[in-house]
């Protein structure tokens, strides 16, 4: 989070640069420049040519970022932001891709934009050749050939490239299985980083005048192994929660829950003895915002009796929010700001707020399941015991 700078939004989707991008960035306009001195241009306009070219980059990379972002949004599914890095950027999506031909077509859509791009600075490049305009045929050449390589290279069939993604879509579609295309798609991403590291290895030690090249390919590589491996990892939790939504954790593990017309006060006696951190405010049982410990703490303690707990809960509408249906693993992503969400959940295509869940609460399942493993077909009928004495009945 906190590598991360927004530099505005565009059609609603926040653009974040990662902070190594700033590096990169200069190492792409050096690069840029050297080349152009090299061709025989003075330095002088080769630095002009190198600015223009590396924002044309940057350009182009976001193209490539927003073909999948739009795609997305056409296809229902919630685009959070881009964020660039590296040499290519992530789009991210909150909500989940539900079917397998939409990952294909909002994953392919972005490396065949880049292929366009290649076509169009190949024209441009083309014809201000024959027209004379040697330094924008030089720029424009330069950048189709480098988007022909960003198309082509994300292309590769390995997640977490497009090309993984394309295959992992495939193999959802013919199998009907999502985790297994998952798994397969991030263990083929796993071997072409191996592939990547080793060659970059090689190069490094025994191609001298490439070596830098070879920690290039060395420092992609470790980055896509890094990325496949948390993949994996992702899938091995979401199998282990087995499915397990919103509402039904809500069901089993309440947050502590006081009236809007508790004061401050009373609050902080509640939460003195109590394991919470979070306690849901509600107003004729229905959920009307959150009280954070923060919160309370912050207030001097000759401000907090008679002062309602309404004054400094956060209210529930600003808060972002799930499905009560989505799956857990859904709530952790949204949850990434580590800020309570509101379960809504949808009657006669109206939306309504159901209650709210506490970064704790996720936390608390995840734990448990980490320990005691996947829930077992029994474990729908166990309910939680509404009354001090009435136990739940045994699954049968
Ligand atoms: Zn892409």
């Amino acid at each position: 989070m906190g590598n991360r700078i927004t530099i505005g939004s565009i059609a609603g989707i926040e653009v974040r640069i990662h902070r190594s991008w700033v590096l990169i960035a200069l190492l792409i306009g050096w690069s840029f420049w050297n080349r152009f001195v090299l061709v025989g241009y003075a330095p002088t306009p080769a630095v002009a040519m190198a600015v223009v070219g590396a924002t044309l980059f940057f350009l182009s990379v976001l193209v490539h970022e927003f073909a999948h972002a739009l795609e997305a949004q056409h296809r229902g599914v919630e685009v959070s932001g881009i964020t660039l890095f590296l040499f290519g950027g992530v789009t991210e999506m909150s909500s989940d891709i539900r079917r397998p031909r939409d990952e294909f077509a909002l994953t392919a859509i972005g490396p065949f934009s880049s292929l366009v791009l290649a076509a169009i600075f190949g024209l441009v490049a083309f014809y201000s050749g024959l027209a004379g305009l040697e330094l924008v045929a030089q720029v424009a050449g330069l950048l189709g050939w480098i988007n022909l390589a960003l198309g082509l290279f994300n292309l590769l069939p390995g997640a977490p490239l497009d090309g993984g993604r394309i295959l992992r879509a495939l193999v959802w579609w013919v199998t009907g299985d999502r985790q297994r295309a998952v798994r397969f798609a991030a263990r083929t991403g796993q071997l072409l980083a191996a592939l990547i590291i080793s060659f970059g290895i090689v190069q490094l030690l025994f191609v001298p005048a490439a070596a830098l090249g070879g920690v290039w390919l060395i420092v992609i590589g470790g980055f896509l192994a890094f990325a496949a491996q948390s993949e994996i990892a992702q899938l091995a939790l979401d199998e282990k929660l087995g499915g397990l939504t919103v509402g039904e954790l809500l069901q089993r593990d309440e947050l502590m829950t006081l009236t809007a017309d508790t004061d401050v006060a009373t609050a902080v006696e509640q939460l003195r003895v109590g394991p919470e951190s979070t306690v849901a405010i509600t107003r004729d049982g229905r959920a009307v915002g959150v009280l954070l410990i923060d919160h309370v703490a912050r207030l001097p303690a000759d401000q907090r009796a008679g002062r309602p707990v309404t004054e400094v809960m956060l209210p529930v509408e600003e808060l972002p929010s799930v499905d009560r249906d989505a799956e857990i693993t859904e709530a952790l992503r949204e949850m990434a700001g580590a800020r309570p969400l509101a379960v809504t959940s949808r009657e006669e295509g109206r939306e309504r707020i159901d209650g709210v869940v506490a970064p704790e609460q996720l936390e608390r399942v995840v734990r448990r399941t980490l320990q005691l493993g996947e829930p077992q077909a029994t474990a729908t009928s166990v309910g939680r015991p509404d009354a001090p004495g009435h136990l739940p009945r045994g699954g049968g």
